[in-house]
């Protein structure tokens, strides 16, 4: 069973506007067209059999249809994540309230949403997330539609990690985007959770990315792809063609995530 711990929808009156605006400014060719029906279909041509759907809130405003949507996707196959805003007035009440519907964590993206990761006034919301069990996943690295911006850079991130006893940390994009060395010395073998999306198609060396591997535990790396901003089917055959042992891509592709989504 594969699953990939790292995907975006939209609503269905929602995709096409969010598609075309994030394809913009990314200058990538989508995978699909944003809808759920759209990711399944991804999915099935991958093989991949559940996906986690992550939300950012751009606005403060959008947390409640975001935790709404969440719940209305939510299916065997589809594993969604909510999200808060960083100027929420009522942030302990809005993780309480996303435990409570039984979801299992939020995205949070500090371009998209004006924050560094290593801010001050981040780590209230960090200490709730870890508080209520729920499982945090940061945009890490620099972004693809922000490719200057250091506001997700290694070292902020790895003044995050350890800080809050019990908080779990999925770093994006392996660690952080187009940032590999930096993540090969300072943060493999922390305590953090890596997803591997967006990587070995931009990666110039895919040694960084083997040494990555042999420094970090091996059941903190798990199989992402961001789609549709990466296909699905080659983000699978991009970690099959990996000169590693079978056991470890059945940890990747499979054994790790389900631990952390519990499944
Ligand atoms: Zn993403």
């Amino acid at each position: 069973m594969i699953i990939d711990i790292h995907t975006h929808a939209f609503p269905d009156n929602l995709a096409g506007e969010a598609m075309n605006k994030l394809a913009y400014s990314s200058k990538v060719k989508p995978s699909f067209d944003g809808s759920i029906s759209g990711l399944l279909s991804s999915m099935d041509r991958a093989g991949i059999e559940k996906a986690a759907v992550l939300n950012i809130a751009t606005k403060p405003e959008q947390v409640f249809n975001i935790i709404k949507w969440c719940l209305k996707i939510k299916s065997d196959r589809i594993v969604p994540f909510a999200s808060v805003h960083p100027d929420n007035g009522d942030i302990k009440d809005l993780i309480k309230r996303i435990k409570g519907e039984g979801l299992l964590g939020i995205k949070l993206h500090p371009m998209y949403q004006d924050f560094y990761l290593d801010d001050d006034k981040m780590f209230f919301i960090y200490e709730e997330v870890a508080v209520n069990g729920l499982i945090l996943i940061f945009h890490t690295g620099l972004d693809i539609a922000f490719r200057s911006d250091r506001r997700a850079e290694v070292k902020r991130l790895k003044r995050v990690i350890g800080k809050i006893p019990g908080l779990k940390i999925v770093a994006t994009h392996t660690g952080s985007w187009q940032m590999w060395n930096d993540v090969l010395s300072e943060i493999a073998g922390l305590d953090v959770w890596l997803e591997t999306s967006m990587t070995l198609k931009y990666i110039e060396d895919k040694k960084i990315f083997l040494e990555i591997l042999k420094k970090h535990s091996p059941d903190r790396i798990m199989f992402g792809t961001d789609a549709p901003w990466s296909d699905q089917k080659e983000e699978v055959e991009l970690i099959n063609d990996l000169d590693i042992s079978n056991e470890l891509k059945y940890r990747i592709f499979s054994e790790n995530a389900q631990k952390l989504l519990s499944l």
